[in-house]
């Protein structure tokens, strides 16, 4: 979009006006790689057993633990999704929220004890089961 010479103004620009490169860190100047932020790059999920089957995700939870793609639609205090995040406003009791965890506790990186993780349990406790959209 911008050629190197306005590439180097920029980068002149940010050098003194943003020294420890805060603000909009990796877009137009030195950009991140393409694959750089794709969290399934590192993504090794550990198997679980489940009851129920997840037909539409090959069978598999780890798939669904990372169907949210975190737009934060379930955080509207309008329509159905969701009550839990209408009452408490925090994100762990959001669908995004609840995703996020399942798929941290997925990778086993960030939470590491599984469905005993304190995290998962109070992120869970309160969804309603409602599957509201
Ligand atoms: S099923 Fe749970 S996460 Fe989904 S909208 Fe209902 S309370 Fe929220």
């Amino acid at each position: 979009m911008y050629g190197s010479e306005l590439i180097e103004a920029f980068r002149e620009f940010k050098r003194i006006w943003d020294p420890q490169w805060k603000m909009n860190p990796g877009k137009v100047i030195d950009p991140y790689r393409l694959d750089e932020n794709l969290r399934l790059i590192e993504y090794h999920p550990l198997p679980v057993e489940t009851t129920f089957q997840f037909p539409d995700d090959k069978r598999n939870f780890s798939r669904v633990a990372y169907r949210c793609v975190g737009v934060g639609k379930c955080r509207s205090d309008s329509g159905t999704m969701c009550p839990s995040y209408m009452v408490t406003h925090e994100e762990k009791h959001s669908t995004r929220g609840r995703a996020r965890l399942l798929f941290e506790m997925m990778n086993g990186e960030v939470i590491t004890d599984g469905w005993q993780s304190e995290e998962v349990h109070e992120s869970l406790d309160l969804c309603l089961a409602c599957k509201g959209l």
